[in-house]
C-alpha cells in the first residue's frame, strides 16, 4: 500500500518530535519540513528531509497527505490552523482550553469550503486525558473526575516568571498534591481547592542587583498563575538552571471514581509519565494523522476533535486485525 506521506509545519520541540515519530511508524513517511525561518538555518534530524520555507506550502498540496501544524497555540495556530486547514488535512495540539470553541469554529469553516479534514487539539491534554474524562464520565455518571498534572515543567508558568522584573531566567514545576491523589484513589470524592490539588515551584537566576524577595514576593502573588497555589521559589545560577532544569518530562493522571450501587465505588485511572513532552505529543498527532487520512478518504470534512474519532482508526492494523488480536 502507498505510505502516508506527512509535512510538518513549525520545526520546534514538537515539530522535532514529529520527525522522529514518523520515523517509527512504518506505515509514513516524511514528505518535508516547513518553517517561517530560512531553510538552511533548520536541521532536520535526518539529513535527507526536503526543508521548505512555509510560503512553498501551497504549491505543494499533491505531495502531502496530512500537514501536522507544530506551531504555537498562542500567537502561531490562530492564524496558520485556519489558514493551512483550507489547502491541506491537517492535525495540531492547540492546547488553549477557554479557546478552544473559536477554534474550531475557524478551522472548521475553510476545512469544509475545500473538503479538508482538520483535527484539532490532539497532544495529551487535550487529548488523551480528554478521551479518559469523557469516557469514565459516561460509563459512571455517579461519580467525580479529577485531572493532576505533573511532576512537570510548565512553559506558560515559566514564561509567566520570566517576565517579572529581576528575573533573567526561570523553569516553573507543577507538582500533584500526594495527599490529594491518594484521597482520590479511595474514592472518597473530595472537594478539593485549587492549592490542595497542585503545587508550583520556580527556580529563578536573578538579574545582577534584583531584589530577592521583591522577586518571590512578585511571583507568588501573581494572580491566575500563581496566587491560588502554594509557589516554592528557589534562586540559582545560569549554569545550574543549564546543567539541572533542560528536561523536558511531564505527565499527570485522570482519575474518576464513581459509585455503581451505594456500595460499590470504582475507580478508573489513567496515568502519564513522560520523559519528553513534546516527543510524546508528536507521538499522538502522527497516530492521528493516519485517522484524519482515513476519514478524508470516507467524505467526513471539517474539523474534527479526539472525540469524533474512532479508536481503530488511529492503528496501524486494520478493523479486521484490530477484532482477531485485541477485541
Ligand atoms: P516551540 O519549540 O516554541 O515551537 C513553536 C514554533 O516556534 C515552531 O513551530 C517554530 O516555527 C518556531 N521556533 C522554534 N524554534 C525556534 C527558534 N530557535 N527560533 C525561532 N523560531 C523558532 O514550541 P513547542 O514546544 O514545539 O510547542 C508547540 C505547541 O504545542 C505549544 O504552544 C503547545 O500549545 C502545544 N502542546 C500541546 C500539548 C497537548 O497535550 N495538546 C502538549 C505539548 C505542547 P517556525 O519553524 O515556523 O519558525
Amino acid at each position: 500500500a502507498e505510505r502516508i506521506r506527512i509535512a510538518i509545519a513549525g520545526h520546534g520541540n514538537l515539530g522535532r518530535g514529529v520527525e522522529a515519530a514518523v520515523a517509527r511508524n512504518a506505515d509514513m513517511e516524511l514528505a518535508g519540513i516547513y518553517s517561517r525561518r530560512p531553510p538552511e538555518q533548520l536541521k532536520p534530524l535526518q539529513a535527507a528531509t526536503p526543508v521548505f520555507g512555509m510560503e512553498a506550502l501551497p504549491g505543494h498540496t499533491d505531495r502531502i497527505h496530512v500537514l501536522i501544524l507544530c506551531g504555537g497555540s498562542k500567537e502561531d495556530l490562530p492564524v496558520q490552523g485556519p489558514q493551512l486547514a483550507a489547502l491541506f488535512n491537517t492535525v495540531d495540539s492547540f492546547d488553549t482550553h477557554a479557546r478552544i470553541p473559536e477554534y474550531f469554529a475557524a478551522v472548521d469553516a475553510p476545512a469544509r469550503e475545500n473538503s479538508r479534514t482538520a483535527l484539532i487539539s490532539a497532544g495529551w491534554d487535550p487529548g488523551m486525558f480528554s478521551i479518559n474524562r469523557v469516557m469514565s464520565e459516561a460509563l459512571l455518571p455517579d461519580g467525580a473526575t479529577y485531572t493532576f498534572w505533573g511532576d512537570g515543567l510548565s512553559q506558560g508558568h515559566s514564561d509567566a516568571v520570566r517576565r517579572v522584573d529581576g528575573v533573567a531566567d526561570a523553569v516553573q514545576y507543577t507538582r500533584p498534591v500526594e495527599e490529594a491523589v491518594e484521597r482520590v484513589r479511595r474514592a472518597e470524592r473530595p472537594v478539593l481547592s485549587t492549592r490542595e490539588k497542585h503545587t508550583r515551584e520556580c527556580f529563578v537566576v536573578l538579574e545582577e542587583g534584583a531584589d530577592a524577595e521583591r522577586v518571590r514576593d512578585a511571583i507568588v502573588t501573581m494572580p491566575h498563575y500563581f496566587d491560588a497555589y502554594d509557589t516554592t521559589v528557589h534562586f540559582i545560577s545560569a549554569e545550574e538552571l543549564a546543567r539541572d532544569h533542560r528536561a523536558m518530562g511531564h505527565g499527570g493522571f485522570v482519575i474518576r471514581s464513581g459509585n455503581t450501587s451505594a456500595g460499590n465505588a470504582q475507580v478508573v485511572e489513567y496515568a502519564l509519565k513522560l520523559r519528553s513532552n513534546p516527543e510524546f505529543t508528536a507521538s499522538v498527532l502522527v497516530a492521528y494523522a493516519r485517522a484524519v487520512h482515513r476519514l478524508h478518504a470516507m467524505g467526513q470534512y471539517g474539523a474534527k476533535t479526539v472525540f469524533d474519532v474512532p479508536p481503530g482508526l488511529l492503528s496501524s492494523r486494520s478493523a479486521e486485525q484490530l477484532r482477531a488480536e485485541e477485541l
